[in-house]
């Protein structure tokens, strides 16, 4: 690989809350910051929900795309290079970064943020695409009250998901693939102690039924259950791969794993790497922890680089 002859100081991956957050306060810090902020999901997950309104400082809320707009504009306006360019491998240069495109073209840095996030799984059954499918309660659990929902899944966040719609809406079905939850026994047993919620065992989804929107969800056995909403929470996937194929650390699950508890909390195993939002987060997974920790990222990097 040969570098360029520019060489940011800073190069962030990905264009989520975690992304745009770090450039906000790289460039700030006087950081020359550059972002790659991908073809498949520019703006991130937030740019396929509809309302935010867990986001701070929007008392009526706000569109996801739109907020993400806001993002990407401010950290433009501030003097972020923005470029949307899909990263295939990261790659050590006599102490530099290269960051190799879809289009192998190569960009230069002293440090780089890797922001990819997490892909929600999906189903992969007929109906999935209807209005009504969401992957996120806590997101959009409140345009379902008082209606019949479904949330699909036997971990910790299925049970999560069940628990956040209980009080909203007016029936809630846990439908588990198999005999058995996957999730914790104070998570089932918190399940299993509300009366709200209703668990089926070995009821594997065949299909969502409905013409424009969510009318049903039909299981393998036949039987199709009324519904208006149905909650996808089968696991994450996180975007992983660019930084694993870099040398970072990955856990069980695939996220990156990142040093939490010292003074650089998104530092990775490997040196001038670090790593914010979604990716290395198998728990939180909100916009705003994603923002949170890409302010840790920038300044991280900034102590990082300080340091060299
Ligand atoms: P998990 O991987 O733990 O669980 C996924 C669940 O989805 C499993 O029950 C799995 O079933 C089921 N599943 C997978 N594919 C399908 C499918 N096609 N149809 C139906 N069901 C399917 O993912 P989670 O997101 O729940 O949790 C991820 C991690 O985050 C875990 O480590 C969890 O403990 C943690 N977490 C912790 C929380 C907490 O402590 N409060 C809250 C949320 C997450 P099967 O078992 O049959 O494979």
């Amino acid at each position: 690989v040969t570098l360029p002859t520019t060489t940011s100081d800073v190069l962030i991956v990905g264009g989520g809350p975690a992304g745009f957050t770090a450039a906000i306060y790289a460039v700030r810090a006087g950081l020359s910051t550059t972002m790659l902020i991908g073809m498949t999901e520019p703006g991130g997950a937030l740019t396929t929900t509809t309302d935010v309104e867990n986001y701070p400082g929007f008392a009526d809320g706000i569109a996801g795309p739109a907020l993400m707009e806001a993002m990407q504009a401010q950290a433009e306006r501030l003097g972020a290079n923005v470029l949307y360019d899909d990263v295939t491998a990261l790659e050590t240069v006599g102490g530099n970064w290269a960051a190799i495109t879809e289009d192998a073209e190569v960009h230069a840095a002293r440090a780089v943020i890797v922001a990819t996030g997490a892909a929600h799984k999906h189903l992969g059954v007929p109906g999935e695409t209807l209005a009504g499918v969401s992957y996120c309660a806590t997101c959009d659990g409140s345009f379902f009250a008082s209606q019949d929902v479904v949330v699909v899944g036997g971990g910790d966040t299925a049970c999560e998901e069940a628990l956040y719609l209980a009080p909203l809406a007016s029936s809630v079905t846990l439908l588990v693939r198999s005999g058995a939850m996957r999730a914790s026994v104070a998570m089932r047993d918190r399940v299993s102690g509300d009366a709200r919620i209703t668990v089926r065992y070995d009821a594997p989804v065949a299909g969502i039924t409905g013409q424009d929107k969510v009318a049903g969800v039909q299981l393998v056995d036949g039987e199709t259950l009324p519904a208006t909403g149905v909650f996808v929470a089968i696991g994450h996937v996180p975007r992983s791969e660019l930084a694993a194929k870099a040398g970072v650390s990955t856990d069980a699950g695939g996220y990156l794993v990142t040093d939490r508890r010292s003074e650089h909390v998104t530092a990775t195993s490997v040196p001038g790497l670090f790593a914010a939002g979604d990716v290395a987060d198998p728990t939180y997974r909100q916009a705003i922890t994603a923002a949170a920790s890409g302010c840790q990222a920038a300044l991280d990097v900034q102590k990082y680089l300080t340091a060299l």
